[in-house]
């Protein structure tokens, strides 16, 4: 039996009947076989995709609790069910240090992701039709951001703003200007792939100009934010989107924060307008996240994100990679790799297949289509959450230059990939994602 199975529930040790993987792999090989499988993959490689981050074991353990079983549509002390009093504790304790964490009148921890975040704020915010002023998608937004293929592009008449070609940073001219000239009900600043600050003091006097919400999407950073290693959308923001899972560390799920005359909005647009019952068991666990993210040792792991990130840019740009922007300020780093003659989309298999996991991504004004792309992304949550400082970083640039340098195609190639790979699992195994206990 596993450290919390029958066991100890038999002794009367432990009231707590969580993860106990005997029990799966008894039930169900196959499945079992995929997580422990996802184990080996997370330990054996360089997790390097910017959006992702490795829970803590307590996180897990509220996540696969009994929780998952309650219906408990509607909010603390206001539920369509009975039986709720103990998952009321759970997301009243979440909520409480949410505002306590980030300074927020009122805050909403049930929207099941990032996206079902930013649908509940448009939901609270605008109606269809209405204008909405927001990043484009190869500049760095995301596809809640008016792409087509979303919700936001179908049902809102959506204006996109970029990044100047020569800094490549957001050009705020523009989106006054276009705010000026398209009055948008709503204004969204926040990224997926833009490495640096944002002027959230700039967005929100443009949007005072024109008499629009700003919703920042921080998503992305809000663990930063957490972490105190980068400034606070909140002070400026009528609304903030965020995910629960990137920097964070949380499970995976989605959190709005915003004033409190926009908490019965917020809420209702949430349930009942685009959910049902939330997820306790997820709740719970943003909760323990947020717990976590309070403590000293997560101010100095955020800000070690930043350092690490910074460091990879640079040995990125050694290498001959040039980072988008000259650099980043927060926990991800774009890479042009035109100079090398690498697209994005080799470069991420070539690397996959050195056991460095990371993603292709268009760059800004980008002569690539999206699926091919002249760059990769990097971030450094899960590497730092391993305890990688600016020395491994450093190590990991030479790794990654040198396996998007390697043609599987050409003689000797898929070879030198595999020996990559074993440098990369020497370096890993220093470093463990979720050590043997
Ligand atoms: C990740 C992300 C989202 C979506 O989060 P999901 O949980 O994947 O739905 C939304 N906006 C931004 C800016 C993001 O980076």
């Amino acid at each position: 039996m596993g450290r919390h199975g029958y066991a100890q529930r038999e002794a009367g040790v432990t009231p707590f009947w969580g993860p106990d993987f005997d029990e799966l792999a008894e039930t169900d090989p196959e499945i079992a076989s995929v997580v422990l499988g996802e184990l080996d993959r997370l330990r054996g490689g360089l997790q390097l995709v910017a959006s992702e981050n490795l829970t803590s074991p307590a996180v897990l353990a509220a996540l696969g609790s009994t929780l998952t079983n309650k219906y408990a549509e509607g909010y603390p002390g206001r539920r369509y069910y009975g039986g709720c009093a103990q998952v009321d504790r759970a997301e009243q304790l979440g909520i409480d240090r949410a505002r306590e964490l980030f300074g927020a009148e009122h805050a909403n921890l049930q929207p099941h992701s990032g996206a079902s975040a930013n649908l509940a704020a448009y939901a609270a915010l605008v109606q269809p039709g209405d204008t909405v002023l927001a990043m484009e998608l190869p500049h760095g937004g995301h596809l809640t951001h008016g792409s087509r293929v979303n919700f936001s592009g179908r049902w809102f008449d959506t204006v996109g703003y970029r990044v100047r070609r020569d800094t490549e940073l957001i050009d705020y001219d523009e989106v006054r200007d276009l705010a000026r000239a398209h009055r948008p009900k709503m204004i969204i600043c926040g990224a997926t792939a833009y490495p640096r600050l944002i002027d959230f003091a700039r967005f929100r006097e443009i949007a005072d100009e024109v008499g629009a919400y700003l919703m920042v999407d921080a998503a992305h950073f809000i663990g930063l934010v957490a972490g105190r290693a980068i400034p606070s959308p909140v002070p400026y923001a009528d609304v903030v989107c965020a995910t629960t899972h990137k920097v964070l560390r949380g499970p995976r799920g989605g959190m709005i924060l915003c004033r409190g005359s926009l908490a019965e909005r917020i809420d209702k647009a949430v349930f009942p307008f685009t959910q049902g019952g939330p997820l306790m068991h997820a709740i719970a666990a943003k909760a323990v996240a947020l717990r976590e993210a309070a403590s000293p040792r997560f101010r100095a792991y955020a800000s070690q994100v930043v350092q690490n990130a910074q460091a990879l840019a640079a040995a990125l740009a050694a290498e001959g990679m040039r980072p988008v922007s000259g650099g980043t300020d927060t926990h991800l780093a774009l890479l042009d790799l035109r100079a090398v003659g690498v697209t994005g989309r080799d470069a991420e298999a070539r690397c996959e297949a050195a056991g460095i996991t990371l993603n292709k991504n268009a760059i800004p004004y980008d002569p690539e289509k999206p699926m091919v792309a002249s760059g990769i992304r990097v971030g450094t949550p899960s590497v730092t959450t391993q305890g990688m400082r600016e020395p491994e970083m450093r190590r990991i640039g030479g790794l990654i230059a040198r396996a998007v340098r390697t043609d599987p195609g050409r003689p000797g190639g898929t070879e030198t990939l595999a020996r990559l790979a074993s440098e990369v699992a020497e370096l890993v195994a220093a470093y463990p994602a979720y050590p043997r206990g």
